[in-house]
């Protein structure tokens, strides 16, 4: 594993001979949808065993070569993170919490076996990717440019052991406006299939956890759904949360309730700013496990009046409606509620520098 001291020349910078023409990008940017579109540059850095990482450089994006025998391609050794660079309101551009995706990207590293990349590192290739590419931030309200680092193992090597190579990689793609107003709330399919159980890879962000979710979320389409939520593995009791997102409880009597972090839920850096937001606007929020018959008989009975799913791509997401083999049911009116709204805009006036940035969570980068 690589020394998280471990020193590291500065990028290699190649600019890009051929950027894509200005007019040909404003297109893309008037409606640039979601991960369809890419920007001009891309960070690599590898990093081999005795060697550590090496070879920093931000450069034309454009495919990468593999030998087949790349383990990542057998035996999916990847991990992945995903922030977003807002357009501030001062018409500069920022981060928001870039090392707490830093930590995060590491965390799963130790679990995938795979080498740490130092926080500073991570971030500085991040911000490094935003400055060169940031012609590629749509204009408009609520705009961001997304930010996809990732590592693959890509040793050329069949036996089943943690990889002596790997290429660290970060992309962006241009992001359109999630924040309208009137975004209706979500329905979602409770899932007989499992994501995560205990002692699996259920914290850590990697694409194996993605692939297994895919028939989970395509039933759940297929049913007239637009999420899947999933049980835990032991008891098929307790709410986890959904394909992408976290899930909270809004109760009634403005208790806030979130599943708890347990090595089967992905700790989403969404998830943990809503935790101080909400308890910063006086509400009583409290990680417990809540169940999924437990949930039906509070939507039914008035307690439970408002539920979200929550996470950078989206930031807040109300859901209206659940159903499952044992049922269906609606919570409150079915639609986005209150608080749900209120959260949402807090969150998204801080992201955007609307609001004061009191914990420390906006980076800005000029
Ligand atoms: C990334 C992710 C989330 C949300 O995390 P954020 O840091 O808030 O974007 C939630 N669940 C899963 C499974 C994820 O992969």
């Amino acid at each position: 594993m690589a020394s998280l001291a471990e020193p590291l020349a500065p990028f290699a910078r190649l600019d890009h001979p051929a950027p894509l023409a200005a007019e040909a990008r404003a297109a893309i940017l008037a409606n640039p949808g979601f991960g369809t579109h890419f920007s001009d540059h891309m960070v690599s850095i590898a990093w081999r065993e005795g060697q550590g990482w090496h070879d920093a450089t931000i450069g034309p994006r454009g495919p990468i070569a593999l030998d087949p025998a790349a383990a990542v391609l057998h035996y999916a050794q990847e991990i992945f993170e995903g922030l977003k660079a807002y357009a501030q309101a001062d018409g500069g551009i920022a981060l928001f919490r870039p090392a707490a995706n830093a930590a995060r990207f590491n965390a799963s590293a130790r679990r995938l076996a795979m080498p740490e990349l130092p926080e500073d590192m991570f971030v500085d290739a991040v911000k490094a990717l935003v400055l060169a590419d940031r012609g590629w931030l749509p204009g408009g309200e609520g705009a961001s440019l997304y930010l996809r680092p990732f590592m693959i193992a890509t040793e050329a090597f069949l036996g089943v052991r943690p990889a002596k190579e790997y290429r660290f990689l970060v992309i962006a793609s241009p992001a359109g406006n999630y924040f309208k107003s009137g975004t209706p709330a979500v329905s979602i399919w409770v899932s007989d299939f499992t994501r995560a159980a205990p002692g699996g890879t259920g914290a850590a962000k990697c694409g194996g956890n993605y692939a297994a979710s895919l028939v989970p979320q395509a039933e759940a389409v297929a049913r007239g759904h637009d999420q899947v939520v999933f049980l835990d593995a032991a008891e098929h009791r307790w709410i986890e949360e959904l394909g992408g997102m976290n899930v909270y409880f809004v109760f009634r009597d403005g208790r806030l309730v979130t599943p708890p972090l347990g090595g089967t839920i992905l700790p989403g850096i969404t998830r943990d700013s809503l935790l101080t937001l909400a308890r910063e606007q006086g509400l009583t929020v409290s990680e417990e496990r809540y169940a999924l018959d437990q949930w039906r008989a509070d939507a039914a009975s008035g307690e439970l009046v408002e539920c979200f799913a929550c996470g950078t791509a989206a930031v807040v997401t109300a859901i209206g409606r659940v159903a499952g083999h044992a049922g269906d049911f609606t919570i409150g009116s079915g639609g986005p509620g209150q608080i749900t709204g209120m959260l949402k805009d807090r969150l998204v006036a801080i992201q955007r520098g609307l609001a004061p940035d009191t914990h420390g969570w906006v980076m800005k980068l000029d």
